[in-house]
């Protein structure tokens, strides 16, 4: 009985990689799979890339619209394997949709993925939190953050600062943005020094020029 797999964790802890190592352990034995990802990662177009080197064109990109288990039912019935990148961002019917490629195809699937979003706040990415409810496995893999710590936070940074708001998905090629996977600790020590220390400061300097306006 073919299983439903979300492999999750930070970013920088490998995913693709991993995905991309599974493929060709199939493909090895001589065995079909089928790569996916949904196309909201434009910035790539419909290539899997690796932080150290390996990438892999998919089979192909879904919209949120699109129905997965359709396709793969009439194009790709012969695979031994589905392997999905960044699946945090497929709907949560899509997910549902993995489970019937599963079950009704007999299909393993596996999902790679962030857990939480970089805001950390609202309710995370859908598609990620409709895997974590109905997977048959879930496994997280593991990355370290700087200090030495587990690193279980995404985080986002504009010009070395870190930042936890703004859509999930950005698309900007002139701001100087990075992401960084981190742990708690760290986190609320960024959060301190980058987002709430300067909140306060611009605070008391907005209640100091209305003192000055009113003299
Ligand atoms: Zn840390």
């Amino acid at each position: 009985m073919a299983q439903l797999y979300f492999r999750y964790g930070a970013m920088g802890c490998g995913k693709t990689m991993q995905l991309l190592q599974v493929a060709f352990n199939y493909e090895e034995r001589g065995q079909k799979v089928c790569v996916i990802k949904p196309a909201t990662d434009t910035k790539n177009g419909d290539k899997l890339l690796t932080r150290i080197g390996p990438e892999r064109e998919t089979n192909f990109t879904f919209t949120k619209h699109d129905n997965i288990f359709n396709k793969i039912k009439h194009e790709y019935r012969d695979v031994a394997c589905v392997l999905c990148d960044e699946s945090q961002f497929m709907t949560p019917k899509q997910a549902d949709q993995l489970m019937k490629v599963v079950t009704k195809l007999d299909i393993p699937v596996m999902c790679y993925g962030l857990r939480l979003n970089f805001r950390q706040q609202d309710g995370g990415f859908e598609g990620a939190t409709r895997l974590l409810q109905i997977a048959h496995k879930v496994e997280e893999l593991k990355t370290i953050c700087d200090c030495g710590r587990k690193a279980t936070m995404n985080t986002r940074w504009l010009n070395g600062k870190l930042v936890v708001d703004g859509p999930d998905v950005l698309i900007d090629g002139t701001s100087n943005i990075e992401y960084r996977s981190i742990c708690p600790k760290c986190f609320y020590k960024y959060l301190e020094r980058d987002v709430k220390a300067p909140a306060r400061k611009a605070k008391q300097q907005l209640i100091d020029s209305t003192k000055k306006g009113k003299k």
